[in-house]
């Protein structure tokens, strides 16, 4: 291969590196953005689970207060209606039946108030995780323009590097650049290695001696029998 045409696979190749890296980069920026909508997304779900629990207590504690005061109108009723009892036996029975109505009562209250408070803890949180969803929001907005704007950069760049390559792949030998094309579109990585000895730099692959004969005195193109990369020459070394 000639030394030119090597120095330019050799840049090309650099070229490709570069597009891969921004292609990384890139990922990288979408990755921050869909973090932050997750972190919406959690706390949103949050908010709707706390909302359902809200609505359910709200109902109970309805149904609880309505007991409470059918229980106060009875209690009311039998002091009325002991004033007119004519037995003990049902001055025993309405007593009975008021302590009775009593102690439900007790017991409504103290669960009305276990309701009440938990529904305070609720609306507080609902209330916590609204600010920190809107913060969010607003922090997601300004993000978003940023990677959007860091993105397209890197695309331009990614344009203008591809571009780059394919000139100077033109000026190569045909074969040599095909040979590169095919490897490149197969491998989506590096194409080029060269010899450290008689070892491929990339894989330490070991190559005969007649076939590093070959490669160094420029003869042939070679591909590692290991790794299939394009072998160069080991003056490629103060050449990429
Ligand atoms: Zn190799």
């Amino acid at each position: 291969m000639a030394k030119e045409d090597l120095i330019t696979l050799f840049q090309v190749q650099s070229l490709h590196s570069l597009t891969k890296k921004l292609g990384v980069s890139i990922d990288e920026e979408r990755k921050r953005l869909s973090l932050i909508q997750n972190q919406k997304n959690f706390a949103q779900e949050t908010v709707n689970q706390n909302k359902s629990l809200l609505t359910e207590l709200n109902k109970k504690l309805l149904l609880e207060e309505n007991r409470l005061s059918v229980i106060d109108t009875n209690i009311e009723q039998n002091t009325m209606h002991i004033k007119t009892v004519s037995s003990q036996k049902q001055l025993d029975s309405i007593e009975k039946e008021s302590q009775s109505l009593e102690i439900e009562k007790e017991k409504l209250e103290d669960s009305l108030l276990q309701k009440m408070d938990k529904i305070e803890k609720l609306e507080k949180e609902i209330k916590e995780k609204l600010i920190f969803i809107a913060g969010i929001e607003k922090s997601f907005r300004t993000i978003e323009k940023e990677v959007n704007q860091t993105i397209s950069t890197y695309q331009i760049e990614i344009i203008k590097a591809n571009d780059q390559a394919e000139e100077q792949l033109l000026t190569v030998n045909k074969s040599i650049s095909d040979l590169y094309s095919n490897l490149y579109n197969d491998k989506k990585d590096l194409v080029v290695s060269y010899l450290d000895g008689n070892k491929c730099t990339l894989c330490k692959f070991q190559i005969s001696g007649q076939i590093v004969k070959t490669i160094e005195a420029g003869i042939i193109t070679e591909l590692c029998p290991n790794c299939g990369l394009i072998v160069a020459p080991s003056n490629a070394k103060f050449i990429r």
